[in-house]
């Protein structure tokens, strides 16, 4: 889908030293359909996003819509005012930074009727997208486990004392809510689990732990996990896991097959079968499903990586709003995260915790 001229977004938060507002930047760029013209990139102007969104208001050429790529206590106000200043929103995650906070989200997205993405990254991967075609198409056979881990070790000492930007909002509770890897990466984890396999959580039994000395919030994770299905799965994520960089892997075994992907080799997909040789499915194969071969933008053996991931994201969104343009108020494709995935996400972080203090199984 193309338009006649480019979107125009307006960023909140990713000011100078920022990781992931960068990103956005460049990922939003990438397709050549979206280009950034107005922002509040910074703290020190605590308001700064009203100013914007009431500056753009009024503009013949106002944005299209705001990214928010702040620290997690201003995801729900921001969103808030853009959606009821009438922009369509694009947040990171998580959708918020409580479980209370997401109900309240959920409920001017509903008001509002405007599209709300949530950046849920590797959702972009071509073969994440090949791994969700593959469960969906019945070929591992019923599913039985699910074994997801997300393991980095850049919180394995004290950062935050240092002051390092984003080591000390990410270990305020006030900033941060009150998940510290849970929400962090543990989110992540799990929204691959549901995305993946179409399978939803229905029961958590899980472990936060507080490892750093000082620590207000929790840094090392385990969770064990029961599907709607009767699967069983397994939820590592941890922060202090030293020597680990972006160690993102979910692993799905069914009767008859299994498919184990790796984000830090994320243009190879292994799938083994109870009999036979492993097969190694290739980004960008012409045998791949549909689903992962309209998501990739290079020939085989050509790497494709986070930014393309991300970008893919903000192509859907970017398709979204041409049709919104165009008069068709429809809905995120189901490929794209948006409030449910975020709502869930929440939930998540808020019955992982609920589990951990009370040492049992809990209903999701
Ligand atoms: P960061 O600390 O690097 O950047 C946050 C930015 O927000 C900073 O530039 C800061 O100045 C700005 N900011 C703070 N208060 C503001 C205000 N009132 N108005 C405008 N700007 C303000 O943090 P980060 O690591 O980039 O994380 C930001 C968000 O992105 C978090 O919610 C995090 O969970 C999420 N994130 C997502 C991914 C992903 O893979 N999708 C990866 C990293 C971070």
């Amino acid at each position: 889908m193309t338009e006649s001229r480019k979107f125009r977004m307006g960023m909140v938060g990713g000011g100078p030293g920022a990781f992931i507002g960068p990103v956005h930047r460049i990922a939003a760029e990438l397709d050549g359909r979206i280009e950034m013209v107005a922002g509040a990139f910074s703290q020190s102007a605590e308001r700064g996003y009203e100013e914007m969104l009431k500056a753009e208001k009024g503009r013949p050429d106002a944005i299209d819509f705001v990214v928010i790529a702040t620290p997690n206590h201003l995801h729900l106000p921001v969103a808030k005012a853009a959606l009821e200043a009438g922009f369509p929103v694009v947040s990171d995650k998580p959708a918020t930074a409580t479980y209370d906070e997401v109900l309240a989200l959920e409920k001017v997205v509903a008001k509002a009727g405007l599209p709300y993405a949530l950046t849920h990254t590797y959702a972009g991967y071509s073969l994440v997208r090949e791994a969700r075609a593959i469960c969906a198409s019945g070929e591992l056979g019923p599913i039985r486990k699910i074994a997801v881990e997300y393991l980095q070790g850049w919180l394995s000492h004290p950062l935050e004392a240092t002051g390092q930007k984003q080591a000390s909002w990410r270990s305020d509770p006030k900033l941060n809510g009150p998940g510290g890897c849970i929400g962090d990466i543990g989110t992540h984890a799990f929204h691959m689990v549901e995305y993946v396999t179409g399978l939803e959580v229905t029961e958590l039994n899980a472990a936060l732990r507080s490892v750093v000395k000082g620590r207000p919030l929790d840094d090392d994770c385990s969770a064990l996990m029961r599907l709607n299905n009767g699967a069983s799965g397994v939820l590592m994520a941890s922060q202090i896991a030293a020597g680990e960089g972006n160690g993102l892997r979910l692993r799905v075994y069914g009767e008859d097959a299994s498919l184990d992907w790796k984000q830090e080799d994320p243009n190879r997909l292994r799938i083994k079968r109870v009999e036979g040789p492993e097969e190694i499915r290739h980004a960008a194969g012409g045998y791949l499903s549909a689903d992962a071969r309209t998501v990739t933008r290079l020939p085989g053996g050509h790497p494709e990586g986070y930014l393309e991931a991300f970008a893919v994201l903000y192509r859907e969104f970017a398709d979204v709003l041409t049709a919104w343009k165009a008069g068709d108020k429809k809905s995120l494709p189901a490929t794209l995260p948006g409030i449910k995935a975020g709502v869930r996400g929440m939930r998540f972080i808020d019955r992982a915790i609920e589990s951990s203090k009370s040492g049992s199984w809990i209903k999701f």
